[in-house]
């Protein structure tokens, strides 16, 4: 889909897999399931009014559950980030998948959220993950640090065999030296 505004910008969306795209005017938001679901009351980690490192760490340190059902899926603290985005800020974090939100330390906590916002905005800049192409057949430049794509591969950085779990519903690829 691409949408083009007045001002000579445009906004293009490109479906893999299963998706849906909806046109709706403002009043008719509240009755879309797929609004309510995934975006009314759950912050936005590129918008810096919702997701503030206060509230974030707040929700984080109160939670005894494992860390990724508060960053994934419909009970997490922010919306939109994937399993494979879970996995890469993860490990760019050094934090095993395993462990409990509210285990976590401040710094941790802290690195948690620059990642994030990293993570998203450096996908956002490169046009996304480099297995999936635009409107335009233009490949995508960012390559996830962890992910399915590590599997049976080594640690880029310390050059451990890269383990994989079955976690929350998914699989999620991890450095067990790396991550702790
Ligand atoms: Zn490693």
């Amino acid at each position: 889909m691409k949408l083009d505004f007045n001002d000579d910008s445009s906004l293009t969306v490109a479906l893999t897999g299963m998706g849906v795209i909806q046109a709706l005017k403002d009043d008719e938001l509240e009755g879309s399931y797929v609004y309510k679901r995934d975006f009314s009351k759950v912050a936005s980690p590129v918008n810096e009014a919702e997701f503030t490192f206060e509230s974030f760490s707040k929700q984080l340190a109160e939670k005894k559950v494992n860390i990724k059902s508060m960053l994934v899926g419909k009970n997490a603290l922010v919306v939109g980030l994937s399993n494979n985005a879970f996995q890469d800020i993860i490990f760019r974090t050094k934090i095993h998948p395993k462990r409990k939100a509210s285990d976590l330390s401040e710094d941790e906590r802290r690195s948690l959220y620059d990642m994030i916002k990293l993570v998203i905005s450096e996908r956002i800049q490169l046009g996304g993950k480099d297995q999936f192409t635009d409107i335009y057949g233009r490949q995508g430049q960012y390559t996830p640090a962890m992910g399915s794509n590590m599997s049976e591969k080594t640690c880029l950085v310390c050059g451990t065999r890269i383990e994989k779990l079955n976690l929350g519903g998914g699989q999620v690829y991890l450095c067990p030296k790396c991550q702790k």
